[in-house]
């Protein structure tokens, strides 16, 4: 069953006021407390936080089969669940509208802080045939508020140098607290938006704060200028190593090719989560790393050893001996990963998997002309741009065989056209049941052009039956029948490349 967990807000203040009693902690917002009461160790912590719960979907029931949404939630709440009272069903899109508008006004009313309204196709049958795409279904959206504003006074701008050089000027915002957070910074963009909204160092503002993006400043309030306010213009060289700045467009960048800076961001999305995920290489220890001149770029991090890491403030044996660790898990990714993590200009974690479907290796991808790039859907001239000019710099050459010199390897992937030659499926039927994230007639036309058919029953000739969540009575057959069962998982390795 799924939900979510929230304090009322009633019940969030009475939960500070008590912490601030004892001299504990208190929490920023009901969001955090929520979050920070679930994730307790202690059981017996939680039980005595109020936390409340609304169930809204259902990830697996036995015996039950919905073809509703709204049938979800009659069920869930008939064996005892606590639905939110606010959920409606509506026929056309208007009304939808008009209810966000309704809610927009009363969300101060309520006992419990919300930024926006879900909404959801009804029909089960549809949401199937709609299917997920990059791990958000398209049936499903959230129709956010408008964001919470705040005015504040500006005490100051300073610039900040990004992962690709660009400098950002950012104002030093007089704390002030927007929808339950405090805001102290927030981002003015560039140059020409810090012209087209003529912020000032002394002014008063209007602050912006939409879901979890990062504040900005929305406008000046002119009026309140007493004429001390002062003008601000970017540096023409880099705050951070004195380079010089080349604008291009709006976006005035630092050209410094050993600007710290940039490497310590480089360096940073290189170990991210999503990246080559370096567990417990945190950001002090990099900015130490890059400040003492230890490594100069990404793969440099495979070269260190336990007594470079030793050297570093706050480091034990054993916080040493984890990060070396780490990094040597590190080694072993995927193409997509290392894509990523390079930081080429344009291409994130879904750009980086395209290209991965698309060629075989690094070797295969820097080969690739401009006309190659653009004919990956999705891939734009820009970004095709941005591929071949990064594979053009003598610096990319150098850190692609220091990588492999550490010994960092990825899985391949087979290209489309060997698998699509095969007919791997000839002569195989499958079955489908339940939801899988790609939509049915997709999963029947990849098993169709590798040779193998769908059929709509299952019979003793069938091969496999892919049952995906809430499978139905197929699966109960096919067990009975004593035909292969497998998940979209292993149906996506049989069929991989495709
Ligand atoms: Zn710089």
């Amino acid at each position: 069953m799924r939900g979510e967990v929230f304090i009322p807000v009633s019940k969030f203040k009475a939960l500070n006021a008590e912490l601030g009693k004892k001299g504990e902690k208190m929490f920023a917002n009901p969001r955090n407390a929520a979050a920070g009461s679930v994730r307790q160790l202690d059981p017996r912590v939680t039980a005595s936080r109020p936390p409340d719960f609304f169930a809204y979907g259902v990830g697996r029931v036995d015996g039950e089969e919905f073809s509703a949404q709204w049938e979800v939630l009659e069920y869930l709440r008939r064996i005892g669940f606590r639905v939110s009272p606010l959920i409606r069903r509506f026929k056309n899109i208007r009304d939808v509208i008009r209810y966000h508008d309704e809610m927009k006004e009363e969300r101060d009313d309520l006992d419990y802080e919300i930024d926006g309204i879900v909404v959801k196709v009804n029909s089960i049958a549809q949401q199937e045939r709609l299917g997920v795409i990059s791990r958000s279904p398209r049936w499903a959206l959230a129709y956010k508020f408008p964001a919470r504003e705040e005015f504040t006074r500006v005490n100051g701008i300073r610039v900040q140098v990004g992962r690709t050089g660009a400098l950002t000027p950012v104002a030093v915002l007089e704390p002030v607290q927007i929808a339950g957070v405090t805001v102290s910074r927030a981002t003015l963009h560039n140059e020409d938006e810090l012209r087209r909204k003529d912020v000032r160092i002394g002014d008063t503002v209007v602050v912006e704060r939409a879901g979890d993006v990062i504040p900005e400043v929305v406008s000046v309030i002119k009026s309140r200028r007493t004429g001390v306010e002062k003008e601000f213009w970017m540096p023409d060289r880099c705050p951070v190593c004195g380079a010089d700045v080349l604008k291009v467009g709006p976006i005035v960048r630092c050209i410094g090719v050993s600007c710290s800076a940039q490497l310590k961001e480089r360096i940073k999305h290189f170990a991210s989560l999503r990246a080559l995920n370096v567990e417990g290489l945190g950001e002090k220890v990099i900015e130490q790393l890059v400040d003492r001149k230890m490594v100069s770029d990404a793969a440099d991090l495979f070269f260190l050893t336990n007594s470079d890491l030793m050297r570093l403030e706050r480091m034990g044996d054993k916080s040493a001996q984890n990060i070396l660790t780490a990094l040597e898990k590190s080694k072993h990714t995927t193409f997509a990963r290392l894509l990523h993590a390079l930081g080429i200009r344009h291409v994130g974690e879904h750009t980086a998997s395209l290209l991965a479907d698309k060629f075989n290796d690094m070797d295969a991808l820097r080969a690739a002309r401009h006309e190659d790039l653009i004919r990956i859907p999705e891939i734009g001239p820009e970004v095709a741009k941005s591929i071949l000019l990064f594979f053009r710099q003598e610096e990319t050459q150098e850190l692609l065989e220091k990588l492999e010199r550490a010994g960092v390897r990825y899985e391949k992937k087979e290209v489309e056209g060997a698998v699509e030659e095969e007919r791997i499926l000839e002569g195989k039927t499958f079955i489908f049941t339940g939801r899988i994230s790609m939509p049915r007639e997709e999963a029947k036309s990849i098993v169709e052009r590798l040779g193998g058919n769908v059929a709509s029953s299952v019979s003793k000739k069938t091969d496999y039956v892919v049952a995906g969540e809430d499978p139905g009575s197929k699966l109960e057959k096919a067990e009975k029948l004593g035909v292969k069962v497998i998940d979209e998982e292993a149906f996506r390795e049989m069929v991989e490349g495709v």
